[in-house]
């Protein structure tokens, strides 16, 4: 499959000839992460980002912004370093003659190789007289050569090239090296403080939003901020939505009643089936085609045979739809639970699981079409194209809607969506201003789930980020787990309840493997907690946990004091529903805003006729 002109250029092995005018050091770099490292609250972190900004030449930005988050791509090319702890502990011992072993044994003490670097390279530095400078175009470049080693060789090739940075590092920029080659860079800056910094240092406050849309419609704060930097705001206006480049995606709202759905909708609105799937992103130009997830992961490996039908039941020459893929049943065709889907993600054997396990993607939005960009058009006007531009049928469907204007027509069509196993119905806004919003959660979708008619006020997108070990039958287990929720205007996140239902055995035993990477020493840099459990986790791993209400909590941090002086809110009877949201990021957890909202509308009445 060819790459088109217009997308994002794949790194080749063209940048060894790259000059390397080595225009900025990395120590520059590794002294504004120690920085930002110890800085806690949002706005501080924005300022430590500006004043490191301001310093860093034009043409080296777009690496700087990558660097900064630990990479040297937008988060949607999905490249890994590919070194765990223990080459680098070879790359440390390589560097400075201590053994291999006295290493390994203090790294178990530490537990964080860019740490042990850092010591062992302060007690170097001391008898070592001569090294070079080290580049922010040299780690770039060495950077690039560890992600492409391949073959037999890769291994020792990639411990030589840290070496080689390591032996012209001072102890902090050690430290951060191997973080990044561990994918372990966990400055604790989001992609929003970020962005938030970007505008400060090239724009003012008041476009900052028109940025956000830049980043929003290609993913890409690279791209975003050496546009802004060169070209200005109208470099910036003049990004449009790009193939290869994922979107993010739009996202509902809830409301608690139909009736208050209505009502917010003005009366009438478009209801759509919400189908219990995995949200699909689909890139087509000729015969390459793109499947991003939510989380901008690459899933077109995993859809073999809806990548190939959508490609050959489209009538144009590119388009950016959206969709739900779910798995239904081979023997009725009947829609099958999201945990048969959830195999899909599994790569191994996919010729054997599209036969097992076949799927339908139901078609809801069409963002671009043959060189225009869709996302600021009507939904009415987005729906009709997909029908006009696609051949319906077979694995390739549009999902069911139906337009109404009365509660009554809105609970019929919530039971049908329910017979036919969907989790519930998504209200959308008919009018003109019913555009696709990238990247943010408006009243112009606006979803209503079962979950919200049984004794479960909802379902609630939780990370973990502790764990208690269990006693009795759990022994020896992790028995419950602490839960976050995040809170997007901090950038922190809070403690919610902790956990301790809903599990099985299975579950239970898989449980370390699953959270392994993300274990700390010591509670997370972001995190907000007043119950300390036995470990540690780093937001990582994101849980789907039902609960029976939203309650006000003196032991828990999300929301302090925002209802109640002292308090925060929490979540009562909360129970593991057995989905791992493997498609959520932590920051796209359910909010800390969007809890107290649920908060504030169970105080509303609930309609419970449906
Ligand atoms: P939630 O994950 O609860 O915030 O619900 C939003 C998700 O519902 C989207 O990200 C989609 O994956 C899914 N969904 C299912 N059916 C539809 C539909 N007809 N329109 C939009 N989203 C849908």
């Amino acid at each position: 499959m060819s790459i088109p002109k217009n997308n994002y250029t794949y790194p080749t092995t063209n940048f060894i000839d790259r000059v390397c005018t080595p225009l900025m050091n990395f120590a520059d770099v590794a002294e504004m992460f120690r920085v930002l490292e110890s800085t806690e609250a949002r706005l501080e972190m924005t300022s430590v980002i500006v004043n490191f900004l301001k310093t860093v030449p034009r043409d080296e930005l777009r690496d700087v912004i990558y660097i900064i988050q630990g990479k040297l791509h937008p988060d949607f090319y999905q490249v890994e370093f590919g070194m765990a702890d223990k080459l680098v502990l070879k790359a440390i011992s390589l560097t400075t003659g201590v053994p291999y072993e006295v290493i390994e044994n203090t790294w178990t003490k530490i537990g964080d190789s860019g740490e042990v670097a850092e010591k062992l390279i302060k007690e170097k530095k001391q008898i070592t007289l001569f090294s070079e400078t080290l580049s922010v175009a040299r780690v770039v470049k060495n950077l690039k050569l560890i992600e492409i080693c391949e073959g037999k060789e890769s291994q020792m090739l990639k411990t030589k090239y840290l070496a080689s940075m390591l032996h012209d590092s001072g102890p902090i920029e050690a430290k951060y090296l191997c973080r990044i080659v561990t994918g372990k860079m966990r400055t604790g800056a989001s992609i929003m403080t970020i962005l938030d910094a970007i505008a400060i240092t090239f724009a003012t406050k008041e476009e900052r939003s028109e940025i956000e849309r830049a980043f929003n419609i290609t993913c890409d704060s690279g791209l975003v901020a050496e546009t802004l930097a060169k070209n200005g705001m109208r470099g910036i206006r003049a990004i449009s939505v790009r193939i290869g480049n994922p979107i993010k995606v739009m996202l509902a709202e809830r409301l608690s009643s139909l009736s208050e759905i209505i009502e917010k909708m003005g009366g009438t609105c478009a209801v759509e089936y919400k189908y219990d799937g995995i949200r699909a992103q689909i890139h087509i130009s000729g015969n390459y085609v793109k499947i991003f997830s939510r989380r901008l992961e690459d899933l077109t490996d995993n859809f073999p045979d809806i990548a190939k039908s959508l490609i050959s039941h489209f009538r144009g020459k590119e388009v950016i739809v959206e969709g739900e893929c779910v798995a239904i049943s081979a023997k009725t065709g009947h829609i099958q639970s999201f945990q048969d889907i959830a195999h899909r993600r599994r790569k191994y054997n996919i010729n054997e699981t599209i036969k097992d396990i076949p799927v339908r993607i139901f078609l809801f939005d069409m963002l671009y079409l043959d060189g225009i960009d869709l996302t600021s058009k009507p939904y009415f006007e987005r729906r009709k194209l997909i029908e006009e531009w696609f051949n319906i049928a077979g694995i390739v469907q549009m999902s069911c809607m139906k337009i109404i204007h009365s509660t009554e027509e809105a609970e019929r069509f919530f039971n049908d969506a329910i017979k036919e196993r969907c989790e519930g119905i998504i209200a959308k806004s008919t009018k003109n201003e019913s555009v696709y919003r990238a990247g943010s959660r408006g009243f112009l979708w606006i979803k209503y789930k079962k979950d919200y008619c049984g004794n479960f006020i909802d379902s609630f997108d939780l990370v973990v980020v502790g764990a208690f070990y269990g006693m009795g039958r759990r022994a020896g287990k992790y028995g419950a787990l602490l839960m976050a929720s995040y809170d997007s205007k901090s950038g922190r996140y809070g403690t919610v309840c902790k956990l301790g239902t809903g599990f099985d055995d299975n579950f239970l035993d898989n449980l370390p493997n699953l959270l392994n990477e993300y274990k700390s020493n010591e509670k997370p840099h972001l995190l907000d907690a007043k119950i300390i459990p036995d470990i540690w986790f780093q937001p990582g791993i994101v849980l789907e946990v039902v609960g029976a209400e939203v309650t006000i909590s003196p032991n828990h941090a999300a929301g302090m004091n925002v209802i109640k002086e002292g308090s925060g809110i929490g979540i009562r009877f909360p129970r593991f529903t057995g989905r791992v949201r493997y498609d959520k990021e932590p920051e796209q957890s359910t909010t800390v805003s969007e809890m107290i909202k649920m908060y504030n509308m169970q105080f509303t009445d609930f309609d419970l006729t449906t």
